[in-house]
């Protein structure tokens, strides 16, 4: 499988596309970036400015576990419940250890995060993309996917919007007709 293809859905909030390097729900869930060089793959695919890394090694725990607190910060933003400390103090951290700051840019109503270039300053600006997103007042854009063996976090376009793609969409119906007529699940194929 290329990147380009592994990573098709990128291109949402960075906060969004870092939770989800993790594909399915809870036993089902197929981790993406198991390895350094899965890693490094996702930050070449991510869309979003990141800081170069340079020569720097990854310690790719310590990206695991900030990607882990960032998913349970965002589904329990996503609903509504209150954030571990934990979660956010180690988002925190990451955010003070890399001083990342919020730049202008010269297109109005845009900004971009900056921090100097190295592995830090990498999960500085991933954690200050979390503050960014659940610092904010409108929490009612962020969802869980519905449809079967999703669970994707994402951004709502509009209002009452269940699914991630139009795929989980499609999916979520065909099930639902499966549920209703059992005699047409058992006739389609998958
Ligand atoms: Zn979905």
């Amino acid at each position: 499988m290329t990147s380009r293809t592994r990573w098709v859905w990128l291109g949402d909030h960075l906060a969004v596309d870092f939770a989800n390097t993790t594909i399915g729900l809870a036993d089902r869930r197929e981790e993406l970036i198991g390895t350094v060089a899965e890693f490094r793959e996702w930050v070449e695919a991510e869309p979003a400015w990141l800081p170069p890394l340079g020569a720097d090694s990854i310690d790719l725990a310590a990206v695991l576990r900030q990607r882990d607190a960032t998913d349970r910060l965002l589904r329990n933003a996503a609903l509504q419940r209150p954030l571990d400390p934990e979660d956010v103090e180690l988002v925190n951290d990451r955010v003070r250890a890399a001083g990342v700051s919020r730049l202008l840019t010269t297109v109005p109503g845009t900004s971009r995060l900056a921090a100097d270039a190295g592995f830090p300053a990498l999960l500085g600006v991933l954690a200050a993309a979390t503050v960014d997103l659940l610092g904010r007042e409108d929490l009612a854009a962020i969802a869980v996917c519905e449809a079967p063996g999703c669970g994707q976090v994402f951004h709502r376009s509009r209002r009452n919007q269940r699914w991630c793609s139009p795929g989980c969409g499609n999916r979520a119906r065909v099930d639902r007709h499966r549920h209703r007529n059992p005699a047409a699940g058992a006739a389609s194929t998958r």
